[in-house]
C-alpha cells in the first residue's frame, strides 16, 4: 500500500503562523538528544515559545558519554541568545528502563524496531513530564537528524500526546536547511559532535563500520 507522507514542516509552519496571529508565547517542553541537534531547534522555536529543554536519554552509553552530552547541552543554553529565555530540566538516567525496552532487539541495525521503541520511550516520558508540569506543547529535536524517521517520530509523538493529554508539536526540523544550520551553529559554538547515535548497540555498529572501511 502506498502511504502518503505528511510534510510536517509545513504543518508546523501553519501552527507557528496561528500562534503569531494570536500574539501568544506558549510553553514548550522540548526533548533534546544532544547539544548539536538542539542548537538550530532552540534558535528556531524560541521565537515562538517559552522553552524548557528536557534532557531524557537513558539510551546513552557509556556513562562518560552521557555526562559529556548533558554538560554540553547545559553549556550551549548558557552560551546562546534567544528571543524568549530557554531553561533546562534533566530527566532520570534510567539505563535499566532502556535495556528492558531493547531486550530481544539488541542485534537490530540502527533505524529498525529498537529505534522506534527508543523514540517512544523518550517521547512518552517527555509527554508525561509535560502533562505533570502544565506545559501546553511538547516535542523532540530528533527529527533534525537525516538518520531519524520523521514520519514515525511524528506518529509516535501524536499518539503519546493523546495518551497524556498534551499537544504534540509536529516537526521535520531537517527541512528548510535545519540540519545544515545545526552544523553551522555547532561549529560556531565549538560543540562536541558524537559520531554514533547513543546506545551501546549503535556504538558497536559504528565501530564495526569503521573497521570495515579501514580494511
Ligand atoms: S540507535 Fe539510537 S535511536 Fe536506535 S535504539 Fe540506539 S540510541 Fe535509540
Amino acid at each position: 500500500m502506498n502511504v502518503q507522507k505528511v510534510n510536517y514542516q509545513k504543518e508546523l509552519e501553519k501552527l507557528l503562523n496561528k500562534i503569531t496571529e494570536e500574539g501568544r508565547t506558549p510553553s514548550l517542553l522540548l526533548h533534546s538528544c544532544c547539544a548539536p541537534c538542539s542548537s538550530y531547534v532552540m534558535e528556531y522555536l524560541s521565537e515562538y515559545f517559552s522553552i524548557t529543554i528536557f534532557y531524557y536519554n537513558p539510551n546513552i552509553y557509556p556513562e562518560s558519554e552521557y555526562t559529556k552530552r548533558i554538560l554540553e547541552q547545559q553549556k550551549l543554553i548558557g552560551d546562546m541568545h534567544f528571543t524568549h529565555p530557554v531553561s533546562f530540566l534533566a530527566g532520570k538516567y534510567d539505563r535499566e528502563r532502556f535495556y528492558r525496552m531493547a531486550e530481544g532487539m539488541e542485534h537490530l541495525k540502527e533505524g529498525g524496531a529498537r529505534c522506534m521503541k527508543c523514540y517512544e520511550l523518550r517521547l512518552s516520558e517527555t509527554a508525561r513530564q509535560a502533562a505533570a508540569g502544565g506545559f501546553e506543547y511538547f516535542t523532540t529535536t530528533l527529527s533534525i537528524s537525516p538518520l531519524k524517521n520523521a514520519q514515525k517520530l511524528n506518529e509516535i509523538g501524536l499518539a503519546v500526546g493523546e495518551k497524556y493529554g498534551v499537544k504534540y508539536l509536529v516537526s521535520d526540523f531537517k527541512k528548510k536547511n535545519g540540519y545544515k544550520r545545526s552544523v553551522e551553529l555547532s561549529n560556531e559554538y565549538g560543540l562536541y559532535r558524537q559520531d554514533y547515535c547513543g546506545c551501546e548497540f549503535s556504538l558497536a555498529q559504528r565501530e564495526q563500520e569503521r573497521s570495515f572501511s579501514a580494511r
